[in-house]
């Protein structure tokens, strides 16, 4: 069975307010009680210099299978979770078909089940093929296993649907995620509406496409009194939106991505379409703005939206490339670098807090903590190792990432999912 002695680590659980260096004991894929006497043949793994965190959690990820296994598949998808630092992430059902019906549901879950190294956790859509105007049959779906709802990629026009998505999500307990982008306003754009799109000539995505959207779920989740999470969030507006709206109480979460607090606009001065992604990068005023909100608690999920593309997908002009950048890989060094190492906007224990309890709260699932008697999902991070971004050494089936060659200080080393190591560096 699965036993393992951990030794000597700084134990970092932020749902107990753990934090001391210690050992952590695991007997047959759970977290032990330290006082029990362990099993004679047991593995004993030095953690000197490292921190024992929470399996790393990931609910916002696009692992392509069903249907367009060229970009990645689960087996693929999950080796670069896990050599991310991620035990679980959730799966985006905008596939092929899209996750909308139980049987979908159940295909991904028996693939990640056989082929996946780390769990899988699957998101159903909102609406009928993410058409936003048929409601899929949450109750089933439900049943077959997921654990939240989401149009992703698409975003809900109709106030009307929306609400009644968030009746039925609340009956059965789910969180609906959403894609926050007002089809009117943003149009054809392809880049932040601002002076960089100008002097490019390329159609402008504003700002205000995504906090209408924002604006009007605080609305909706204060009358229905259900869970709103919003996705991906580029834009400051979104986040003193987002502030107002939870100081009042309402149940409205949101999201940031490393590549919206690590790069601005600037970056598409040279046109290259890994630097193209929706919602887009946006102003150096944004990040400020961002990072407040993380640091202030505004901003208690973040997430990757690893989204992989082919090479000749992103191989041809800006405006006709799919948007979307790899994530998984960089998404710990990146966010640890930035918000933790530069910036000190937060510390270790609460960087680690976004990336296990909180998303594991959000979505209600039995992880993201080192708790007596929890899964042993665990990651075993070093936050002073430096290191550089290579894309040809990517687990994923997919080379879009805009960081390739970036250095960055703070990595996983270890991946451990139910007692059993699943990556090493
Ligand atoms: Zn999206």
């Amino acid at each position: 069975m699965s036993s393992l002695l951990l030794k000597n680590g700084r134990i970092i659980d932020p749902a107990s307010h753990r934090d001391e260096i210690g050992d952590l004991l695991v007997i047959d894929g759970l977290i032990a009680d330290p006082a029990t006497l362990p099993p004679a043949e047991i593995s004993t793994l030095d953690c000197t210099g490292l921190l024992i965190a929470p399996g790393l959690i990931d609910c916002h990820v696009h692992l392509r299978e069903p249907g367009q296994s060229a970009k990645e598949t689960i087996a693929s998808g999950t080796r670069a979770a896990a050599a991310g630092g991620f035990t679980s992430v959730v799966a985006m059902p905008n596939t092929s078909p899209t996750v909308d019906s139980p049987s979908v549901v159940s295909w991904i879950r028996e693939k990640a089940a056989t082929e996946g190294v780390i769990n899988v956790f699957v998101a159903g859509a909102i609406t009928k093929g993410i058409a936003g105007e048929e409601l899929a049959p949450v109750g089933a779906m439900k049943q077959a296993g997921i654990v939240a709802l989401t149009d992703d990629g698409h975003c809900i026009q109709n106030a009307e649907v929306m609400r009644r998505a968030l009746e039925y999500a609340r009956m059965f307990g789910l969180v609906v995620m959403d894609h926050c982008q007002d089809y009117n306003v943003v149009g054809k754009g392809v880049m932040h509406e601002g002076r960089v799109s100008i002097e490019l000539g390329l159609p402008g995505w504003p700002a205000l496409g995504e906090e209408l959207i924002v604006q009007r779920n605080a609305l909706l989740a204060d009358l229905c009194q259900a869970p709103i999470h919003c996705q991906h969030l580029s834009s400051g507006g979104s986040v003193r939106i987002l502030r107002e709206a939870r100081k009042r109480g309402i149940p409205l979460t949101g999201e940031v991505c490393p590549h919206h607090i690590a790069l601005t606009d600037e970056s598409l001065r040279g046109f290259d379409t890994n630097f193209k992604m929706n919602p887009p990068l946006r102003t150096a005023r944004d990040i400020d703005t961002l990072i407040e909100g993380i640091a202030d608690g505004t901003i208690t999920i973040l997430a990757s939206d690893h989204a992989p593309h082919c090479q000749y997908e992103k191989e041809v002009e800006f405006d006709q490339a799919p948007f979307g950048i790899l994530g998984l890989e960089t998404e710990f060094g990146l966010f640890h670098d930035i918000l933790v190492h530069q910036k000190k906007a937060i510390d270790l224990p609460r960087l680690i807090a976004l990336l296990t309890i909180e998303p594991a709260r959000l979505l209600g699932l039995d992880r993201g903590t080192l708790a007596v008697g929890a899964p042993a999902d665990i990651t075993l991070l070093d936050p002073s190792l430096v290191w550089t971004v290579d894309k040809e050494k990517s687990a994923s089936r997919s080379r879009n990432t805009p960081f390739h060659g970036k250095t960055l200080t703070g990595r996983a080393v270890c991946t451990i999912v139910a007692g059993h190591t699943v990556w090493k560096l």
